[in-house]
């Protein structure tokens, strides 16, 4: 059984975690702070935190950028293939492009969809990533050395076959206490899933979120 990962908790799960230890409330932005915009590579890192909150979080959470498996790079961009707990592998490319880094993340393990020109479309659909999975990508990127300013959601699989853990990493990406992110720098690429671009409309959302329909493959798959 894999222990739960940090990227599994919302803002309210930790503040939860840190009140039921009497630690105060401004802990839990201290702790994302760190983990999102700090790119600290462990709880152990997180030095303004008292030395045993720092063992507790190491003890009951796993923490920190994924190993990648493999890693390919261009003058403009970086591959990694990286591996999930169950063994299930995924492409996420860091993308550099006029002085700024894009990640392209995937959604799904092989893709449902089989668009005739993608090497991702060639194999079955094993299984959707979480939003942790997803989330996990991009802190690896970040962990290359550059932060990114964009994410596009355009690597192996079908964003809207996924939509809920897709949705829930968005969140996270544009959360100011999190990533930051501004939603004009999110990209979701659908193959063309009409009722899921409807629902995300109506999400509630900010207006700049943006969901393209127009195939751009990645390397080995992208909708
Ligand atoms: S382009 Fe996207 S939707 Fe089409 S098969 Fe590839 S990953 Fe799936």
């Amino acid at each position: 059984m894999p222990m739960t990962s940090f990227y599994d908790l919302e803002m309210t799960d930790l503040s939860e975690w840190l009140k039921a230890r009497k630690q105060p409330a401004y802990r839990a932005r201290q702790i994302f702070s760190w983990a999102y915009q700090r790119d600290a590579r462990s709880f152990a890192d997180m030095t303004d935190l008292p030395g045993a909150l720092r063992e507790e979080l190491t003890a009951s959470f796993a923490y920190g950028p994924l190993e990648p498996q493999a890693v390919s790079e261009t003058e403009e961009t970086a591959k990694l293939l990286v591996e999930f707990h169950d063994g299930k592998r995924v492409e996420c490319v860091r993308i550099s492009m006029d002085g700024s880094y894009t990640a392209c993340v995937s959604s799904q393990v092989g893709c449902a969809v089989k668009c005739a020109f993608c090497a991702t479309g060639q194999f079955k659909c094993e299984r959707s990533l979480t939003a942790t999975e997803i989330i996990q990508q991009v802190v690896t990127i970040n962990s290359l050395g550059e932060r990114v300013r964009n994410v596009v959601f355009m690597g192996m699989g079908e964003p809207f076959h996924n939509y809920a853990n897709v949705v829930k990493t968005v969140r996270r990406l544009i959360l100011p206490e999190a990533f930051g992110m501004s939603p004009r720098r999110i990209t979701i690429s659908t193959s063309g899933v009409v009722p899921a671009i409807h629902r995300y409309a109506d999400e509630g959302c900010p207006r700049s979120w943006r969901c393209r329909s127009t195939p751009a493959a990645t390397s080995s798959g992208g909708s």
